[in-house]
């Protein structure tokens, strides 16, 4: 079973999926926790490179997520469900489809294409959302920002806004959680969402 969470900065996705994976271990579950980009050592270097290296064109950019995604879910994800394993991932394909597909404007339907040529077609069972507005959600955190995050409050609501419009496509799969509720209470919803689709 595959679960991802997608969502812009700041709306918790790293926290849920801790406690997703606790609640998971606690009833026994075998799962594991991975990440993009990063999951995977090409992903380590890439997210030196792409995120915090030189400014990449918006097409070498999306190749090089598309590359790491491919490796990712060939390497990673895959056999992980082929033991029956639960997998987790802190993002995936909609995050693509959000940054460089609406973000970089090279369109929702080359972004996906490439995306399920390149994992031959692997989408999560389901996908969790975490949304909430960025005013809301920036009050909450005290770390300092990185390069990305100060990029300012319009990136982040047209994020946002870029996340939403992708759940409109696909209401069966992706399923949007408020994400500016208290973290437990966050969680239970989490839960109940895992819960349900386990059962169908
Ligand atoms: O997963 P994490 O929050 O660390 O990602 C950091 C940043 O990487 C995002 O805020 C986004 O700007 C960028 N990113 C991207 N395209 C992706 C995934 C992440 O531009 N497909």
């Amino acid at each position: 079973f595959f679960i991802s969470f997608e969502g812009g900065d700041y709306t918790g996705k790293s926290t849920q999926v801790k406690l997703l994976m606790q609640a998971l271990a606690a009833r026994g579950a075998a799962a594991i926790a991975t990440f993009e980009p990063g999951g995977t050592s090409l992903g380590q270097r890439l997210r030196r490179e792409v995120m915090h290296g030189e400014d990449l064109d918006p097409y070498t950019e999306a190749l090089l997520y598309a590359a790491d995604r491919a490796w990712h879910a060939q390497t990673i994800i895959k056999p992980h469900l082929q033991a029956g394993e639960v997998v987790v991932s802190d993002r995936y394909l909609d995050s693509s489809l959000a940054y460089q597909g609406i973000g970089r404007g090279l369109g929702l339907e080359k972004i996906e294409e490439i995306f399920l040529w390149a994992t031959r077609n692997l989408l999560p069972d389901l996908t969790i959302l975490l949304d909430g507005d960025p005013e809301v959600l920036v009050a909450r955190r005290t770390e300092t920002p990185d390069r990305m995050e100060s990029a300012g409050l319009a990136f982040h609501q047209a994020v946002r806004q870029a996340f939403l419009q992708i759940a409109e496509r696909d209401r069966q799969r992706i399923k949007i959680l408020d994400a500016t509720c208290g973290v437990e209470e966050l969680h239970q919803q989490v839960l109940s969402l895992v819960s349900t689709a386990f059962a169908t």
